[in-house]
């Protein structure tokens, strides 16, 4: 995107509140042309005064009221036109700032995986903020500042021609000095500029990075090393930043030059000319207050071209991912999806997350709802990616998912979503209190409905221990709590929830067995009546499935009930063979059919 692009987005994003913003720019034109009339009434001045000798009092009196008159009007004009402005630009800009937080984060918020699979949260927010910053700014500068530099070039500089084209044609050289001195610095420092600008993304990347992995930066004792990391992109950002700030001084030096020998000349020009008495010395004054004005207001434009330059590329980065349109989105005419019986079918599914690696192929399932599919298989043999194209984190390149006979990709994302609950084997949570954590399931579940869920997830009675109770604050991330109390709040989640189909990925950590019972207990509740697909790690879910489905490499290898796949010896009858003979035991890592076992289990960790 250009400055042009750039600026004129910056200025639509006033679009809701356009005829207010026009209102504005009108009594700021209106600030900006009286300002410039008060040279002239000065140079009246002057030259009232000077020919007064010749005079009678009475005529110089008149003259020198008609002046005062215009003059206390002028000033009057300009000071409730700057009331207006100030009052009402301030609020609007702050007003906007704050709307444009709200678009780019609902925004940012709808789009796919896919895309925040490829982004850092930190570098999202810094976009943010300095994007709302940027706008912030330009919109107050805007009002104040570059509507009345417009005056000044459109209609001052050919208006002091008229007063004496001598003169004026000096002013005119001088800002066309100005462009071609902006315009040549620009064009030397953009692409430093750039690179500037993609550091300090990377910073604040690699800042986000490790505070939110603040853990493994302690435990692995990286402290020192990922300081350093920090500290070398600073000193490689400073590296390209300093000669961009040189170009830029030396800019500032040769403008302000400039205008000091134009302000020289036109006294020179100016006395030259009076002597020659082709300037009365009011017009010389006046001349001076114009220059003077025009100078401040193309300075002004120089360091607004130098702010912008400098905030482009941020701007750039805030439209752009604006302008990112979600990959899954609603389409043309989509409808909502009421509540579904829970029949859900795999026709033919093709799906690669890079175009390439093929991470499902020619999957095909078919479940009666209400039932309980096991998926298993190695890790990466696609098990996740199947859930992941169910609930629409991604779509497939080929075949169809029916949801009760109905396309997903024909009802809307939100309805399809809310047929579908998902526990995750991490369960993240919200940095708020567990009855909000809570109602993520249910927004407007009421506290009796918070217990009785917590209670069916075995969830109460840790939750009662908790100093605050339901009111307690969870840390970030929910890590204040045990795995274990993590998964009971994301069942009771769940079931808030209500959905007819059920996503669960099965932790693969152990847990001790205590816990472990009351999970299994509460998942019991949870699948009950629902369409359930587990993502299965212990043998104990596996038997109890209704249908197991075994993943190698993207494909569907073998699926029926646990007795019907051992009956037949394939795959799965050798899954569970390298689980009994206990080739991975001992060895840390964690079998994919994993039964905890006597002795083994761990207590639950904090
Ligand atoms: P499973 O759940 O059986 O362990 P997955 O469905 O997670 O397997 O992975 C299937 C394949 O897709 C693997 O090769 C994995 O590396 C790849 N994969 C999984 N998630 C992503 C992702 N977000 N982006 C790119 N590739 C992915």
């Amino acid at each position: 995107m250009d400055f042009l692009a750039i600026y004129g987005r910056v200025l639509r994003q006033l679009g809701p509140e356009r005829w207010l913003a026009v209102g504005l720019a009108i009594a700021n034109v209106v600030v900006a042309a009286l300002q410039f009339l008060e040279p002239v009434l000065f140079g009246r001045v002057v030259d009232t005064l000077s020919s007064a000798a010749g005079r009678p009092p009475a005529d110089v009196w008149r003259d020198a009221m008609r002046i005062l008159g215009i003059w206390i009007a002028v000033g009057i004009g300009g000071i409730v036109a700057s009331i207006v402005v100030s009052l009402y630009a301030d609020r609007m800009a702050h007003r906007n700032r704050l709307a444009a937080m709200a678009r780019y984060f609902e925004h940012v918020l709808s789009l796919p995986f896919a895309f925040h699979n490829a982004q850092h949260s930190g570098r999202l927010m810094k976009i943010m903020l300095q994007g709302v910053d940027n706008l912030f700014g330009l919109w107050l500068s805007f009002f104040r500042e570059h509507l009345a530099t417009a005056v000044a070039l459109f209609v001052m500089l050919p208006l002091s021609l008229f007063i004496n084209w001598r003169l004026g044609l000096l002013l005119i050289a001088l800002i066309v000095f100005f462009a071609i001195a902006n315009a040549w610095i620009v064009a030397r420092t953009d692409a430093m500029q750039r690179r500037a600008e993609d550091y300090h993304s990377q910073l604040a990347g690699q800042a986000g990075d490790a505070l939110t992995n603040v853990q493994l930066v302690q435990s692995f004792v990286r402290l020192s090393h990922e300081a350093r990391l920090l500290r070398e992109t600073i000193r490689d950002l400073l590296a390209v930043q300093y000669p961009v700030l040189n170009w830029w001084a030396l800019l500032s030096v040769i403008t302000h030059a400039a205008a000091t020998i134009t302000v020289l000349g036109i006294f020179v020009l100016g006395t030259w000319l009076h002597l020659a008495g082709e300037a009365s010395v009011g017009e010389i004054v006046s001349f001076m207050g114009f220059a003077t004005l025009l100078i401040g207001r193309m300075e002004q434009a120089s360091s607004f071209f130098a702010r912008m330059f400098f905030q482009m590329p941020a701007l750039a980065d805030f439209f752009n991912v604006l302008e990112t349109e979600s990959t899954i989105r609603d389409k043309l005419g989509a409808q909502p999806l009421g509540r579904v019986k829970g029949a859900v079918e795999f026709d033919h599914v093709n799906f690669s997350y890079d175009g390439r690696r093929p991470a499902l192929q020619d999957f095909s399932l078919k479940v009666a709802p209400g039932s309980t599919v096991a998926l298993v298989g190695p890790t990466g043999a696609g098990k996740s990616t199947s859930m992941a194209l169910l609930h629409r984190m991604w779509d497939p390149q080929s075949g169809a998912i029916r949801v009760d006979g109905v396309d997903i990709r024909d009802v809307t994302l939100e309805s399809l979503r809310r047929n579908i609950g998902v526990v995750f084997q991490d369960n993240t949570m919200f940095y708020r209190t567990i009855a909000d954590n809570l109602r993520v399931g249910k927004q407007d579940a009421t506290d009796a409905e918070l217990v009785e869920a917590a209670r069916l997830a075995e969830a109460h009675e840790f939750i009662e221990r908790l100093p605050d109770g339901y009111n307690t604050q969870v840390g970030e991330r929910g890590v204040t709590l045990s795995g274990g109390e993590r998964q009971r709040l994301s069942i009771a989640r769940a079931l808030l929830k209500d959905p007819p189909i059920l996503i669960l990925d099965e932790a693969t950590s152990a847990l001790d067995a205590v816990t472990e019972a009351r999970i299994q207990r509460a998942l019991k509740v949870l699948m009950a009546g629902r369409t359930t697909f587990v993502i299965a790690h212990r043998l104990s879910t596996i038997r109890d499935a209704n249908l197991v489905v075994v993943f190698e490499r993207g494909r569907l290898v073998e699926s029926g009930s646990y007795d019907e796949l051992l009956a037949r010896g394939g795959a799965f009858t050798a899954l569970v063979q390298t689980q009994q003979a206990g080739l991975l035991q001992g060895t840390g890592i964690r079998p994919y059919l994993d039964t905890p076992v006597a002795g083994e289990a761990l207590p639950e960790a904090r």
